[in-house]
């Protein structure tokens, strides 16, 4: 699996560059190793943060460093833990955004509502890239102070010209090239029936529509839980193409786990689908707030309801192997802005056992 990258990034409104002159800022969006400030959000291991590169060294620098480390406890101020970068198909990236404290900018991209977070006293729009992302220049598009009132869904480019001075904010997106497997079957194997290909037409309409949902307020961390301990696949992003036809890339992190094991909230949320799918089996989707959604699929169990409220690390249901699976697992899936990108940016390092309250 390719490692998520933590990349220097620039904070220049072009999203490009590193800054030049007196106004030089740079930002590093890299692991951080130690735990969350107790008191400032979940605790469940090692989060993934903005750092600002210290201009100090030796060990004056260090030890302040360290006491703003531990500012938080003090005064729990407020930064978020962000997901690791990766500008590519399938990925997520961190773009600084121009506002006011206390007036959100509303920003827009492919006209889905991305996620923007106030953090260390800026505005940072976390930018859910789709896997069917060709590399190039891609813009978001920003409009100071209209976050607070807009909609979230469809009219969401008019509630943003009616503001007034929207800006385009340009950003590169790399290449990733994600396995891809040729497999010849035998004709007819892989092809639906009619009444099949009829069903999963309908349930992948649902499943969109509970994807596209928009809430307030924001999750107050994007660091998320692994919801069931075991050996995460690095699947994400796998196209298969059956006898020269290509499928549509794989969307999530498979988890293997033996049937029963129970399925862990990655966050705090709301159960806004659940249902049994042609493909995804047994399936719990759940919203975070701000267009921050998790997936759970082929469950032999679901244990909760539409609407229900639930705590990170609340029991959701338990693995199974229903749908089109051959033995069972967690698929788990992660949606930001509409689009699916690879869980792995928003965990902790693999070996490390997610903590359970
Ligand atoms: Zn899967």
């Amino acid at each position: 699996m390719q490692r998520p990258q933590n990349a220097l990034v620039s904070i220049a409104p072009s999203g490009r560059g590193r800054g030049r002159g007196p106004n030089r800022r740079i930002a590093v969006f890299e692991p951080r190793a130690a735990a969350a400030p107790k008191g400032c959000g979940p605790k469940d291991g090692p989060a993934y943060t903005a750092r600002r590169r210290n201009p100090h060294h030796g060990l004056f620098g260090r030890w302040i460093a360290a006491f703003l480390g531990w500012l938080p406890l003090l005064c729990c101020a407020q930064t978020v833990e962000l997901p690791a970068q990766a500008s590519v198909p399938g990925g997520v990236r961190m773009i600084q955004v121009p506002g006011a404290p206390g007036q959100p900018p509303l920003v827009t991209y492919q006209d889905h509502r991305v996620l923007v977070l106030r953090d260390a006293g800026k505005w940072i729009a976390v930018v859910g890239l789709p896997l069917s992302l060709a590399p190039g220049e891609q813009q978001i598009t920003v409009t100071p102070g209209a976050g607070a009132n807009a909609g979230p869904g469809p009219g969401i480019r008019s509630s943003a010209t009616a503001a007034g001075s929207t800006m385009s904010i340009p950003f590169t997106v790399g290449a990733k090239a994600y396995t891809e497997q040729r497999l010849r079957v035998a004709p007819g194997k892989v092809d639906l029936s009619a009444a099949d290909a009829g069903r999963a037409a309908s349930e992948r309409a649902r499943i969109l529509a509970a994807i596209a949902t928009y809430s307030s307020p924001n999750p107050p961390t994007l660091r998320l839980m692994q919801p069931v301990p075991g050996r995460r696949s690095s699947s994400f992003g796998l196209r298969r193409v059956f006898n020269g036809e290509p499928r549509n890339p794989h969307t999530g992190m498979d988890i293997a786990a033996p049937a029963g094991t129970p399925i862990l909230t990655a966050a705090a949320g709301t159960v806004v689908d659940t249902g049994d799918y042609f493909f995804n089996g047994n399936t719990v989707i759940v919203d975070h707030g701000g267009g921050l959604l998790t997936m759970y699929c082929h469950l032999s169990h679901i244990g909760v309801t539409i609407g229900q409220h639930l705590a990170a690390g609340e029991e959701l249901g338990k693995v199974g192997m229903t749908g089109r699976v051959t033995g069972p697992h967690l698929h788990y899936g992660v949606i930001l802005n509409q689009v699916f990108v690879d869980p792995a940016l928003f965990l902790a390092p693999p070996g490390r056992p997610p903590r359970r309250r």
